[in-house]
């Protein structure tokens, strides 16, 4: 035998052991924690019967009030809010009766649904009532115009049905059945709807800052964030997704100064050109993407429900993890989920074609995982720069990844049993790539969730923060459904 037919030989022999191992792995793969986070033990409480056509038409008049978080905060329309906020009152008479109201930072409501045993901790649900504006022009491509706030073809549309007013009428309908039904709460039920988490979240800060000033210690915290994708892309099928962790926050101005001057004697290289060479710098060495965190929890959650050959993949991780990372990253979101990401999104140079920039500036958003800081941010970006003498500074002081939250808590469970639709979908934790409310709340909850009832699917999602927004009855009973077991579940 030559000397290639034994590297061969060996080669092979060692692919056979390899899939041998891999093999037995596949096979006696279980998720992490299997069994645990379908909620498949949990007895739900029944839901109280759901007037549907009359939550629709109370979703849609809640649409009709203007609470749009302008980028310039001094367009908002503050009469808005406390029109909303009397309507909310004279809507759900029940609520009311059971829960006290109290309003912080100026527009953000804190509701009280006290217990009857004080020793437990409460739970706290999230659902912020600002919208975020039409994008001028694109009025006439809504179906219904966006505030009119219409019912028809089977849903209610207009701006904030899905982010996030559909989640505060869900709650409210969910508490009024209750109220109404007699239920009595064994833990306090805390319902805090910020006023401006389309701009920043100071009302959900103020509301959590209260809280923690009161020692409250909540048993969980749950807001919007992640929902059921009808065509989850590694299942070909819905899947809840529960987020778990979301990421931190930050955006970098990168200044290159310069002399400015006339550009028909430009110096060697104008601000221009340095501020190039800094962002290419920062943007050609990116985070390693990693197949780690949340989203790999994910995948691994799902994998026993997936093609064999995921479930391999994933049983074998120490073979396959650049397999895993490419697959996850086809998509943008997927990609996302992996890894810090680095995104330049604005540039200023001169205010004329034949003048030379002063200085240049460009700006770079961050979205910084788990397990990664600010500070690491920053330091990446300064190592990158280093020599092209640029500034390199945060617009506003970022915000780092949040915790990562139980998969094995009674909170998650009772989530994931009533998210899983009476185990008919499977639940699986994951990331949530932007920003919600719910981040200032780890200052009084260890497990702090972020999950909506809707079915949506890939292409839908767009519609958040775009146009056609709207959501189907069949959303909104789910969600009132939901909110129903979640409280009368976790708080009886
Ligand atoms: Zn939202």
């Amino acid at each position: 035998m030559n000397v290639a037919g034994k590297i061969a030989l060996g080669l092979a022999g060692s692919v056979g052991a390899l899939a041998a191992v891999a093999a037995i792995r596949t096979a006696t793969y279980e998720a992490p924690g299997a069994g645990v986070g379908t909620g498949a033990e949990v007895h739900l409480a029944a839901a109280p019967p759901v007037d549907l056509q009359r939550a629709a038409s109370h979703l849609a008049e809640a649409v009709s009030f203007r609470t749009i978080s302008h980028q310039d905060a001094s367009e908002n329309d503050a009469a808005e809010w406390d029109r909303f906020h009397a309507w909310l009152t004279d809507t759900y008479p029940a609520a009311h009766a059971v829960m006290s109201r109290e309003i912080v930072a100026g527009n953000t409501l804190v509701y009280t649904w006290p217990g009857n045993d004080p020793t437990r901790n409460p739970i706290v649900l999230l659902a912020h009532h600002d919208v975020v504006p039409v994008t001028p022009g694109t009025e006439p491509d809504w179906k219904h115009p966006p505030f009119a706030g219409v019912v028809a073809d089977d849903a209610v549309w207009g701006r904030g049905t899905v982010d996030n007013k559909g989640s505060l009428i869900g709650l409210f309908e969910a508490i009024e059945a209750l109220a109404a039904s007699g239920f009595e709460p064994g833990r306090t039920v805390i319902i805090v709807s910020g006023h401006d988490e389309e701009a920043g979240g100071a009302g959900a800060a103020a509301a959590a800052q209260l809280l923690k000033s009161r020692n409250v210690q909540a048993e969980f915290v749950l807001d919007e964030g992640l929902l059921v994708v009808a065509d989850f892309p590694l299942l070909g099928r819905p899947v809840a997704l529960i987020g778990i962790a979301e990421k931190g926050y930050g955006t970098l101005r990168i200044t290159a100064p310069a002399k400015g001057g006339h550009s028909s004697t430009p110096p060697p290289q104008t601000g221009v050109e340095v501020l190039a060479k800094a962002l290419l710098a920062i943007t050609s060495n990116p985070f390693p993407m990693r197949f780690e965190g949340p989203a790999a929890d994910m995948v691994r959650t799902l994998a026993p429900d997936a093609a064999p050959a995921v479930r391999m993949a994933v049983a074998n991780e120490w073979l396959f993890e650049p397999l895993l990372v490419r697959q996850i990253a086809a998509t943008p979101a997927g990609a996302a989920s992996l890894h810090t990401t680095i995104a330049p999104t604005m540039l200023r140079g001169s205010p004329k074609e034949n003048v030379l920039p002063q200085d240049a500036a460009g700006w770079i958003n961050y979205r910084i995982a788990p397990g990664h800081s600010a500070e690491r941010v920053l330091q990446h970006a300064t190592d990158a720069t280093r020599g092209l003498g640029v500034d390199v500074e945060w617009v506003q002081p970022p915000y780092d990844p949040s915790p990562v939250s139980s998969i094995t808590s009674d909170g998650y469970r009772v989530l994931a049993a009533a998210a899983s639709n009476g185990g008919q979908l499977p639940v699986a934790p994951g990331l949530v790539n932007a920003t919600t409310d719910s981040r200032y709340f780890a200052t009084i909850a260890d497990d702090v969730y972020r999950f909506q009832p809707l079915v949506l699917s890939l292409r839908e999602i767009e519609m958040v923060h775009g146009t056609n927004e709207h959501l189907t009855l069949d959303n909104l009973r789910r969600m009132i459904e939901f909110y129903s077991q979640v409280i009368a579940t976790a708080a009886r």
